[in-house]
């Protein structure tokens, strides 16, 4: 098992611990659009809500019909698994996300519990202001709660850990753009899945120390080069089902993935404004982005940045966000003669199918194939 991948599995005695040394209270949360610092700010720990793949003989009872990573949460909350966390924080965006998290908190109501709205049209004249103002509002609960002040002085500091973090992730995904890389996509999603759990600080060390480790690494050897689109994962089981093909996803456009690091906050006196940009200027998912479109795009030069041989479009079952968006996706994908594979999953992963699917599709991207343009569309569902 790589160290990322210990970490990330080690996630809930790390949070004890932590919890433990500190003092602290852990804030756990369910979107990738949760504004941390401020957390981070008050002393507090973020923690990424994850799915796991437990049975699951709880979430039919509270949740009808939903994706099945919020069946799963569900199920991992009400099992207890997050047992530790103080306080949950849902940000506005898709509504079974908002559904896992008011089963939660209806469940455990001990808990401080936040909805923080995030504008979806993030564009809008006034989408900085509104946010702005949320913010305040979530920062001055955040304080009510913890009984400490954030100060412009910790706020930052947090945004400075934060930019670190983001800064070194950027610094190893940017070694997966060559052409034999010392990295492989499995190994970049259990890091920033690492990132989503742990200490900023501390995680920020281990990624000081593993960067020139990884930068002597012998490459691998060429592999089929591809690209992950879709709905939010929560493991790297579709990276390690890649790579046992002899691939490896070398960029992805995931809320959890690039998306989660591609952008910085950028300092200016007013904070709250600069943590208000920063959340509205990211890489967006398809709730954020129903305006200009600007998702097709971002996908596409992440496509040649990284040299793709081809693309995998992973959506979550019943995920409706992606299932809506998909046609403009595919239709940037074809227009640009970029060869693509789309299938729905759920958090259980159907691999034989998965599995036989995944290779007739990269058994077409090989070398030595001819490739004429259009000839992908025969793989399209
Ligand atoms: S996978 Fe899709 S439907 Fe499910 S919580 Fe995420 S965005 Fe919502």
């Amino acid at each position: 098992m790589d160290k990322f991948k210990e970490l990330v599995e080690n996630r809930h005695e790390y949070a004890r611990a932590w919890k433990r040394r500190t003092g602290g209270k852990v804030l756990g949360y369910f979107e990738t659009y949760m504004p941390e610092e401020i957390v981070y700010a008050a002393g507090v720990l973020p923690v990424r809500i994850l799915a796991r793949h437990e049975p699951d003989n709880l979430s039919d009872k509270w949740i009808y019909a939903s994706c099945y990573p919020v069946k799963d949460m569900v199920n991992q909350l009400l099992k207890g698994r997050y047992d530790y966390v103080d306080g949950l924080v849902n940000v506005e965006g898709c509504q079974w996300m908002f559904n896992a998290f008011e089963v939660a908190v209806n469940n455990r109501k001990d808990l401080f519990s936040h909805y923080l709205f995030l504008p979806d049209y993030t564009d809008a004249a006034s989408s900085k202001d509104v946010l702005r103002s949320e913010l305040d509002v979530y920062k001055k609960k955040i304080e009510e709660w913890t009984g400490k002040t954030v100060t412009d002085e910790a706020l930052d500091h947090a945004i400075g850990v934060y930019n670190t973090n983001r800064r070194l992730l950027r610094r190893i995904c940017e070694l997966r753009r060559a052409d034999r890389s010392v990295i492989l996509g499995s190994e970049m999603m259990n890091i920033a899945f690492a990132s989503q759990v742990m200490d900023k600080a501390e995680i920020n060390a281990v990624l000081e120390k593993f960067i020139p480790e990884l930068e002597d690494r012998e490459p691998y050897k060429d592999r089929i080069r591809l690209m992950l689109i879709g709905s939010e994962t929560h493991d790297a089981r579709l990276e390690e089902l890649v790579e046992s093909l002899g691939g490896s996803v070398v960029i992805d456009e995931l809320d959890n993935g690039t998306s989660y690091y591609w952008n910085d906050v950028n300092l200016q006196k007013d904070r709250l404004m600069a943590l208000s940009l920063r959340y509205l200027g990211r890489p967006h998912n398809p709730v954020k982005d129903n305006n200009w479109r600007r998702r097709p795009q971002h996908i596409f030069e992440l496509s040649e940045d990284y040299h793709i041989d081809g693309a995998i479009i992973a959506k979550q079952i019943y995920c409706h966000l992606h299932g809506t968006d998909n046609y403009a996706v595919w239709k940037i994908l074809r227009e640009r003669n970029i060869p693509f594979h789309f299938f729905e999953r759920d958090t259980t992963l159907p691999l034989e199918e998965t599995e036989l699917r995944l290779e007739a599709f990269m058994n077409m991207l090989r070398p030595g194939l001819v490739r004429l343009a259009g000839w992908h569309k025969a793989l399209e569902i």
